[in-house]
């Protein structure tokens, strides 16, 4: 595997190599992992593809160094997952247990999140002894159970067979936010007196104090390089190759709308990757690419396959150019584009060669 990405050289590619460094991915697993007293387990959150990188690769690394429990959003997800990945773990589905759901969630071995008296009287009806979840809403208002929702699941004697009970947190990349303590006051009151392992934490909590661990944490933008894990290890390079190249002569202008002229005689290169490939259009003249440590601005719109970049700046004409990686980070590309690291990485699309190893 990591062969593969290293010798993956982006100057022999028709399309742009996306290199999602797996090394990296389980070191911050571990990095997050130790920050939690050793009874506390960490799992791994891969909904939405593994944040667009291959939930499947990433399961598979996180399985080699010890990650037993994966999250995923929609039971669909995580059929996928359980016939990808062998071996003896858990896959939990937070949108529950969906109307249509029955058949994913028994044939996979899903453990569904209920997060409502529908949900719950739905997996007694059709699902009678297979294991679940609760889900409880401590302030977010988003999913979950309200108080008065969870008495009146507990007081069925089949409650005490929920795996888990868990919450999630709506501030938590704001460590100083009234917020995380209320929640937290809010899960204690809700869980009290319960048996059942608990969870509050994604990578935000984790990184709170260890009074937000409880039985088990879910991080996710932290395995994948992003904020609010200001320590993680990069995870992903991005080189897209370079088309073609021209000179453009002052006055003369570039792209959709004719929006950008150029004030000098220009060097420009277009590149093979666009706002499909999950380069927002937002990101015309706000952002760089780089070639090497030179930085070289984009010009002009974005278009849907092309983004058109000024490299005067650059003595040759280079064979790619780089979008993520030792220059700029998933963050920083998010600051011109108005978002935030998840948006960018659950946007990158499916064009890209992807090429895991390490970067
Ligand atoms: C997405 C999600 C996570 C993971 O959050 P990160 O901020 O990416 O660590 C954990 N729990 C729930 C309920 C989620 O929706």
């Amino acid at each position: 595997m990591m062969r593969e990405a290293t010798m993956r050289d982006p100057r022999q590619e028709a399309s742009a190599i996306l290199k999602v460094d797996l090394t990296a991915i389980q070191q911050n697993w571990q990095s997050l992992d130790r920050l939690s007293s050793p009874d506390t387990e960490t799992a791994a959150v891969v909904k939405a593809d593994g944040y667009g990188l291959g939930a499947a690769e990433i399961a598979r690394c996180l399985y080699r160094v010890g990650t037993r429990s994966f999250f995923v959003a929609q039971a669909r997800e995580g059929a996928v997952l359980r016939d990808t990945l062998s071996g003896d773990f858990r896959i939990f589905v937070l949108n529950g247990h969906m109307r249509g759901d029955t058949e994913l969630i028994t044939t996979h071995q899903l453990i569904p999140l209920l997060n409502s008296t529908d949900q719950f009287a739905r997996h007694r009806q059709e699902l009678s002894g297979h294991p679940f979840g609760l889900q409880l809403n401590t302030g977010m208002n988003r999913l979950g159970l309200d108080p008065e929702e969870l008495s009146e699941i507990l007081s069925h004697e089949d409650a005490n067979r929920a795996v888990l009970v868990m919450s999630h947190l709506a501030c938590a990349d704001e460590p100083g936010h009234a917020m995380n303590a209320y929640q937290l006051k809010r899960f204690h009151e809700m869980t009290h007196g319960l048996t059942i392992p608990r969870s509050l934490a994604a990578t935000g909590g984790i990184l709170l104090e260890d009074a937000y661990h409880f039985s088990l944490t879910r991080p996710g933008i932290g395995l994948y390089g992003c904020l609010p894990f200001s320590e993680a290890r990069p995870v992903v390079t991005l080189d897209i190759p370079v088309i073609q190249t021209r000179t453009i002569a002052t006055g003369e202008s570039v792209g959709y709308g004719a929006q950008w002229k150029a004030s000098r005689p220009c060097r420009v290169a277009t590149i093979s990757a666009g706002y499909a490939d999950g380069i927002f259009r937002r990101l015309g003249d706000r952002a760089s690419l780089w070639y090497e440590q030179q930085e070289c601005p984009i010009v002009g719109r974005i278009s849907m396959d092309l983004i058109t970049v000024d490299i005067s700046s650059l003595n040759c004409d280079p064979p790619y150019l780089q979008l993520f990686g030792e220059q700029q980070s998933v963050d920083g590309l998010a600051v011109p584009a108005d978002t935030i690291g998840y948006e960018i990485l659950t946007s990158l699309g499916g064009r890209y060669n992807r090429a895991y190893g390490t970067a």
